[in-house]
């Protein structure tokens, strides 16, 4: 068995562990195998081993992989993770299937610009700085139930929830209290809300921390070196 291939299996062996763990079906959470900087070789294995979510964190590359990777009738879909400027709207809104980093209202206006104009409704999440580092992109979560609700009334853009980065740190346990007051804030929002709508994505947790980040109530997990490294 390949590298990439032993790799996964692990991988959902320790997610269904987490989940157990955690009293949640491992069906709750989806793999999202973040292939930036991969070769277009490296991810068709990945893809034959199953993975169905591919994740970049650039336009270009992206723009120049996914074509290469979409066969006629797969069913794969596709996640952009990365910072994203407004000017590049139009192209992310083309090629991706949910946005995980929209960061302002500015932002998501773009996306509904560019949605509208293809006829389409744009799956995305909003991206907040849940532990307040200066050099991380993502909404306050002061702000978050404002800017949700005014990006919510965009007709082209649906918000499907939440995602953070959780800070470096060679202990993921620290990671922990991140990921809880992503989830807090997501339920604090629909209570808000009362009903109009209701967020229950939450992106979080990479290839150091998924564990933590599923027994907090991770329904997506963002995973490059633990599927490609050795
Ligand atoms: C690269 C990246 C990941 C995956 O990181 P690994 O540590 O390789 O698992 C997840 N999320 C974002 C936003 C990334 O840029």
């Amino acid at each position: 068995m390949g590298k990439i291939a032993e790799n996964l299996l692990r991988l959902r062996d320790e997610v269904a562990l987490a989940c157990r763990k955690s009293g949640r079906g491992h069906q709750e959470v989806r793999i999202v195998c973040v292939s930036k900087g991969r070769s277009i070789e490296e991810i068709k294995e990945a893809i034959s081993c199953g993975v169905t979510d591919i994740g970049e964190n650039r336009i270009q590359e992206a723009l120049l992989k996914l074509n290469l990777l979409r066969a006629p009738n797969s069913e794969l879909r596709t996640h952009f993770v990365g910072h994203l400027q407004t000017n590049k709207a139009k192209d992310a809104v083309n090629i991706f299937d949910l946005i995980h980093s929209v960061d302002s209202l500015r932002l998501a206006e773009a996306i509904n610009k560019a949605a509208a104009a293809l006829n389409k409704v744009q799956d995305v999440l909003v991206q907040v700085n849940v532990s307040g580092e200066e050099s991380k992109f993502g909404i306050k979560p002061e702000d978050a139930p404002n800017t949700i609700k005014e990006i919510y009334s965009l007709p082209n853009v649906s918000v499907k929830g939440l995602m953070t980065i959780a800070p470096f740190a060679p202990d993921p346990e620290t990671a922990r209290p991140h990921f809880r007051a992503l989830r807090q804030l997501r339920d604090e929002v629909n209570a808000l809300s009362a009903m109009s709508y209701e967020l229950r994505a939450l992106s979080m947790g990479m290839s150091d921390d998924f564990r933590e980040a599923v027994e907090e109530g991770a329904t997506i997990i963002r995973i490059g070196r633990r599927i490609f490294d050795s």
